[in-house]
């Protein structure tokens, strides 16, 4: 835990010109472009401050470390959705694959016809996608791609869908072309977060806001910072404007804990996600695999296919739908690797407080159309991966047998049984749309609350619907163009 960003308890309450409250993609953009435009910016994070390289990318000490709640949290519902959200300085960015998107044209045009978002088109966002994309040093791979994410793209193309190398924010090292390509993820504490610290912005590392109010137009939030010998000492912090940027599910838990409701965690979206454990009977899988690039995009945005981290702590938890099969991981797990098949999908959820608990309840319900969808995409991927001669799929459906053969398909419910599947995601959003729809939004075109003064929302919350594709690039592009409005600088 980094020691400096401790600001001494005489110093509260501390008064500042804006407070930013999370410090993921959104609050880490937001923050500095305040703080290069020379406002008194405090960045409060409930998590540590820890370096990328203070554990290996994706293990379990990582989960630990950077994961709320070890990475244990589900959105209730039929089936559960088991979902995961950073907790640190970085927010989700220190923890993810960096795989990077631009807003697909169409999603945005939906937006702004349905949610009456203004200034919202492709041509709108150009500018702060190609900003966004400089920054975090998005590119596509210098050498060649994992073995088992060139699996997905063989498949595809030889069923004729479209598949694509997805690029990521990273920095590669300079190699030669036969091996694995190696370098640092640019996530938020390698980019806009140290350029935030160097204009000036103050960083308050484990410090929870739970609740905020204003009166006399000054905002005064309260809750609880984590000192090192673990004590959680009671702070307020005062400030004229605030930027809450705490991800999908803890910026509406916030603000429904401040009685801020209208709109507010009615419509979480997500990504709900099934994965197929495929057994080759050559080598696909290694320790230094890294992160798999690609991902099949034909049936996009309806469903699209991809390959998923497939170390061997993963595959040990994915294969616990075949508690008969533990064993072929630890003989065969460099012959295996995890794809997913994410939806789209029309199911909507809901975020609530519980009294006395920290963590708010997560409610999701998938519709008999997604059900549907989720089986057909796992069918799609099971085909394709028997197109590249997988020799074993475990789909995540519990209480089933295994699929040795294409006619096994047959085999996948029409309908994926509730009670047997095993769904997760990484990708939370919507729960606090933006737009001019009143009926809808909870803020307005450029993340304003509706209603209330100098309160804003930069994050995942403001994305109206399931982008389809992965998220932060679109976070990142939209808190880049809400920021500079509220500079005037658009
Ligand atoms: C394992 C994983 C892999 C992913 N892979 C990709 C990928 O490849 N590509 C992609 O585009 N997206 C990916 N994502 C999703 C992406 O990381 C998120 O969409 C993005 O981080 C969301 O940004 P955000 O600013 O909305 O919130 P977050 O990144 O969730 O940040 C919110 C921050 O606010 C803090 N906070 C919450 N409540 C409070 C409070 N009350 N007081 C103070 N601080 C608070 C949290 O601790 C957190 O650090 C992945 C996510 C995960 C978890």
């Amino acid at each position: 835990m980094s020691e400096n960003n401790l600001i001494p308890l005489s110093e509260f309450p501390l008064k500042v010109e804006i407070a930013v409250i999370g410090s993921g993609p959104g609050g880490a953009i937001t923050a500095c472009l305040l703080a290069e435009a020379g406002r008194d910016v405090l960045l409060i994070e409930e998590g540590a401050d820890l370096p990328l390289e203070s554990c290996e990318p994706f293990s379990v000490a990582e989960m630990v470390q950077k994961y709320r709640n070890g990475g244990l949290t589900a959105a209730f519902g039929q089936p559960k959705i088991q979902y995961v959200e950073g907790r640190c300085v970085g927010g989700g960015s220190e923890i993810n694959s960096g795989l990077y998107h631009r807003t697909p044209p169409d999603i945005l045009a939906q937006w702004s016809q349905e949610f009456e978002v203004d200034a919202l088109t492709e041509s709108d966002l150009i500018p702060h996608f190609e900003a966004c994309e400089q920054a975090v040093n998005v590119c596509y791979l210098p050498g060649k791609a994992p073995t088992a994410s060139l699996k997905l793209h063989e498949g595809a193309i030889s069923l004729g869908w479209q598949s694509l190398e997805v690029p990521r924010w990273f920095r590669y090292q300079e190699l030669d072309e036969t091996a694995v390509p190696k370098g640092t993820r640019q996530s938020m504490t390698k980019t806009f977060i140290p350029r935030a610290l160097k204009a000036g912005c103050k960083l308050l590392a484990n410090t929870r806001i739970k609740t905020l109010h204003q009166t006399d137009q000054i905002w005064s939030l309260t809750g609880s910072c984590k000192r090192n010998n673990h004590l959680q000492e009671p702070i307020k912090i005062q400030a004229e404007t605030v930027f809450i940027c705490c991800g999908a599910i803890q910026t509406p838990a916030l603000l429904r804990r401040s009685g801020i409701k209208n709109n507010i965690g009615n419509s979480l979206k997500m990504h709900p996600t099934v994965k197929i454990i495929a057994q080759f009977d050559q080598e696909i899988n290694s320790l230094d695999m890294g992160v798999p690039v690609h991902q099949v995009k034909e049936f996009a945005p309806r469903f699209s296919f991809g390959c998923s981290i497939s170390s061997p702590p993963y595959l040990s938890v994915g294969i616990t739908d075949y508690p008969e099969y533990t064993e072929e991981v630890q003989k065969n797990w460099q012959n295996m690797g995890i794809y997913y098949a994410m939806i789209t999908g029309e199911g909507y959820g809901t975020v609530r407080n519980i009294p006395f608990y920290n963590d708010p309840l997560v409610r999701y319900k998938l519709t008999s159309q997604d059900l549907k969808d989720l089986s057909e995409a796992l069918q799609k991927l099971a085909l394709l991966l028997f197109e590249v001669d997988a020799k074993i799929l475990y789909p995540s459906i519990s209480n089933s047998s295994p699929l040795t053969h294409p006619q096994d398909l047959t085999k996948i419910p029409a309908h994926l049984p509730v009670k047997q599947t095993n769904l997760m995601t990484v990708h939370v959003f919507s729960s606090c749309p933006m737009g001019e729809n009143l009926q809808k939004c909870a803020v307005d075109s450029f993340g304003k609350v509706h209603g209330f003064n100098n309160l804003y929302i930069a994050d995942g919350s403001l994305l109206c619907t399931a982008p389809g594709v992965n998220p932060q690039g679109s976070i990142m592009a939209i808190a880049r163009r809400n920021v500079l409005q509220f500079l005037g600088k658009l």
